[in-house]
């Protein structure tokens, strides 16, 4: 038998291939998941925001001010981010599958994963880790901080001895910038605006798209709601 190369052949002798590709709004535990998620199924994160950092950091792209702004990959064109993706899914360790973070990012990134998804015969699971926004909210803007120790606090669900005071040594708890509501509130809109779209195209080509609900449940639930929607028949592994 010859002609089959070995990505091919890899996929044809597969007997299951997981691909997710994951959503999850800010406060939803994403990176939590995904981690669980490599550990348990034995297959890489695949995080566009972290490849575009070791990229950066190695000089693999060249260093300007507006790469080195670009973390999220906000700012990376469509084809450029497609041709990173593509090369790393086709990658030896993504051979069995892969969790996708990050990617797509908009309806040109959607459309060129989908085809090629479809090209390569893989069908992947969208899974959306949704909150209820009011319940992220309260959570988010509940974190206090110590500016002397750095603890860190919640008014809900971590609350010091002494209201307003670190119970180590009783510096007044602060509440961070970025944990003030009108900025989680755009956070959350930004989010909504850039993924809608994604995935309503994702619903609409006849992809398998699956939605969880992150913002209540502790994550351990969360997680095994996520492997059974992968991975119906089994147990998830006893991991961490
Ligand atoms: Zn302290």
């Amino acid at each position: 038998m010859t002609g089959l190369r070995g990505t091919e052949l890899s996929l044809v002798s597969l007997q299951r291939l997981h691909a997710v590709v994951l959503f999850g709004s800010p406060g939803s535990g994403k990176g939590t998941q995904a981690k669980r998620l490599t550990q348990a199924l034995g297959i890489p994160h695949i995080s566009t925001g972290d490849m575009l950092r070791d990229r950066i950091r190695s000089g693999t792209e060249k260093v300007s001010a507006v790469v080195a702004n670009m973390q999220s990959g906000a700012l990376v064109a469509d084809d450029v981010m497609n041709a990173i993706v593509q090369k790393r899914l086709s990658e030896a360790d993504a051979a069995r599958g892969f969790i996708l973070d990050g990617y797509p990012r908009t309806l040109e990134q959607a459309e060129h994963l989908g085809m090629w998804l479809q090209r390569k015969r893989i069908s992947e699971v969208v899974i959306h880790l949704a909150v209820d926004y009011n319940v992220i909210i309260a959570r988010l803007t509940g974190r206090r901080v110590c500016p002397l120790c750095g603890t860190l606090y919640n008014t809900v669900s971590q609350p010091a001895k002494v209201d307003g005071l670190c119970d180590r040594d009783g510096g007044k708890l602060l509440m961070r910038d970025d944990d003030r509501e009108s900025v989680i509130r755009e956070r959350l809109e930004a989010y909504e605006k850039q993924t809608r779209p994604v995935l309503e195209y994702f619903k609409a080509s006849g992809h398998r798209v699956e939605e969880v609900d992150a913002s209540q449940a502790p994550p351990d639930y969360v997680f095994k709601e996520i492997f059974q929607l992968i991975e119906p028949d089994d147990r998830p592994g006893i991991h961490g």
